[in-house]
Order: structure tokens, then C-alpha cells, then sequence
């Protein structure tokens, strides 16, 4: 039977990625990858994580599979499965047997979305065995040393039921990560949305005081993220007003009244 793996070399990343340090992440990564110890980045969505596994994955020089995490992923989806083509029989590699056996790194984004039973196998590849049961093939495959896998997630956003338990929780290297600071997401935003210094100082600041606003009730804040999408409509030409209006405010809330106190923060900044 034909075996088929996804061609790895789609999956290097050609240029390196803009990031931006903002702690000692870089340094615990080469570090964690060096030891072959699976690595966990925490934080709310748009600060970063994803941009900084890319820049990690160039700088190692691996390939990066990376596979969005939601409720209906199972365990077939990960490791892979039969799929007959005309009269024969193939099977397809899933992303996490094709990272262990071309030794890439596999990122999971928002794991907390999969199914425990989906998360149990990861298990034996995240301890000092490093091994992938392959049921259904009948192998165990096991992982080269430059296999390593990440995954994130966003604590503010997770219900209780779906806790990252303890027993697959405690085998990562953990990394808590948040927004840039003023001088770091000013720099992201001038490279990364194309405006001039001050509209990203203003920007810079505006972010700030609508995470002000967050954190005393506002269900979470403006990410670096949403700011750049702002940063970037302004630089296409519209007007900054107009581009906070749907880059921020429409992002973050459907009410009304929030509508109403995020437009008038804005209105003292534009
Ligand atoms: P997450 O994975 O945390 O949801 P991303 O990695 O997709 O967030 O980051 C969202 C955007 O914010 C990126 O596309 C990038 O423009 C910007 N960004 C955030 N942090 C940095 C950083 N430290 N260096 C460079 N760009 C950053």
C-alpha cells in the first residue's frame, strides 16, 4: 500500500519572518528545541504567538505545519488516514505523523479547542519517549531529534470544561506572553501597517486605554492584531476615525452602549 506525506518542503518558510523579542522567548525555544521539550505559549489572540513560531521555525531552519485546533478534530485528523483513489488504497499522512517523521515542528493553535481524547495522544511524543502510535497502520514512529511541538493557547478565552488538563499540561515548556510594549508595538506597527510615527504612537496609546476599558469589564482587549489592520486602513487612505471604527471597535463589540464608550475614547485621540 502507498504511503503519502505531505512534501515537507512546502512548509519551510522561504524568508524571515518580523519579530520583535519582547522577553527571553527566543532564547527558551532554542533551548527547549536543543533538550526536545514540546513547548506552550500562552496569551490572549493577536499578540504574537504565531508570528513568533514562523520567526523560530526560519531561524531553526524547519519546516512549520501548523493546524488550527477546534472541537470536531480528532485523532484521525491528526495522524492521518485511508483514502482510496480509484481502485486503490493510500494512506495519508495526518500533520502530526508527517512533522514526526520529516522531523518539523508542529504547531497546534487554541489546543484547548480539541477533544481530550484527541490531546491523549499526543502524550507519549511530548515526554522522553517521543514516539507517535499509529494504530491504524499498525507502527510506532519515532520522533528525530529536530521534530518539536508547540502549542498555544489563550487562557482569558477558555471555558471551564475545556481546561488544558494537568497530565498533558505539566509535560510543556511554558511561555506566558502578552501584548508588545509601547515601544516595541509602535516599531510593529510602522513596519507592519505602513504609517507614519505619530499615527502609530496614537495607535500605540489607543490600544492601551481600550485595554484599560478590558480589563474593568469589556470581554478582551484590542490586540496588536487589530491595531495593525487599523494602522493598515489608515495607510490605504482611509480616515483614522473610520479605520479604529471597524478595525476596533466593531471587532471587539456587538453592543451598542460599549459601541458607544469605545467611540468616545477614540474621538479624544483622532
Ligand atoms: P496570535 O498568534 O497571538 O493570535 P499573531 O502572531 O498572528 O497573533 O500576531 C498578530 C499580528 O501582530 C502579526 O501578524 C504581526 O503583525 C503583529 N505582531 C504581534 N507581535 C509581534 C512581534 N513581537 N513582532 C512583530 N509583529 C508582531
Amino acid at each position: 500500500m502507498r504511503q503519502l506525506t505531505p512534501p515537507i518542503d512546502d512548509y519551510r518558510i522561504k524568508e524571515e519572518p518580523f519579530y520583535i523579542p519582547t522577553g527571553e522567548e527566543v532564547a527558551l525555544f532554542e533551548a527547549a528545541h536543543k533538550a526536545r521539550l514540546p513547548f506552550l505559549l500562552k496569551g490572549p489572540t493577536g499578540c504574537g504567538k504565531t508570528r513568533f513560531v514562523s520567526y523560530m521555525a526560519h531561524k531553526l531552519g524547519l519546516p512549520l505545519i501548523t493546524v488550527a485546533c477546534h472541537e470536531e478534530l480528532t485523532a484521525t485528523d491528526l495522524l492521518g488516514r485511508y483514502l482510496i483513489t480509484g481502485d486503490e488504497t493510500v494512506w495519508m499522512d495526518g500533520p502530526l505523523t508527517a512533522g514526526v517523521r520529516q522531523g518539523a515542528i508542529v504547531y497546534l493553535d487554541e489546543v484547548v479547542q480539541a477533544r481530550s481524547d484527541t490531546l491523549v495522544l499526543l502524550h507519549p511524543v511530548t515526554d522522553y519517549r517521543r514516539f507517535l502510535p499509529i494504530d491504524k497502520l499498525g507502527t510506532v514512529l519515532q520522533a528525530p531529534a529536530d521534530f518539536m511541538l508547540v502549542v498555544s493557547y489563550n487562557p482569558g478565552f477558555q471555558s471551564v470544561l475545556k481546561e488544558f488538563k494537568p497530565a498533558t499540561r505539566q509535560r510543556f515548556v511554558a511561555v506566558d506572553f502578552d501584548y508588545p510594549g509601547e515601544a516595541q508595538e509602535g516599531e510593529i506597527l510602522l513596519r507592519e501597517a505602513g504609517v507614519s510615527k505619530e499615527v502609530a504612537n496614537r495607535l500605540v496609546q489607543v490600544g492601551r486605554k481600550l485595554r484599560n476599558l478590558a480589563d474593568r469589564g469589556l470581554d478582551g482587549g484590542v490586540s496588536t492584531r487589530s491595531l495593525v489592520s487599523a494602522g493598515a486602513l489608515i495607510s490605504q487612505g482611509i480616515s483614522p476615525e473610520s479605520a479604529a471604527a471597524s478595525a476596533l471597535t466593531a471587532a471587539l463589540t456587538d453592543d451598542p452602549d460599549v459601541t458607544q464608550a469605545i467611540q468616545s475614547v477614540l474621538s479624544d485621540f483622532f
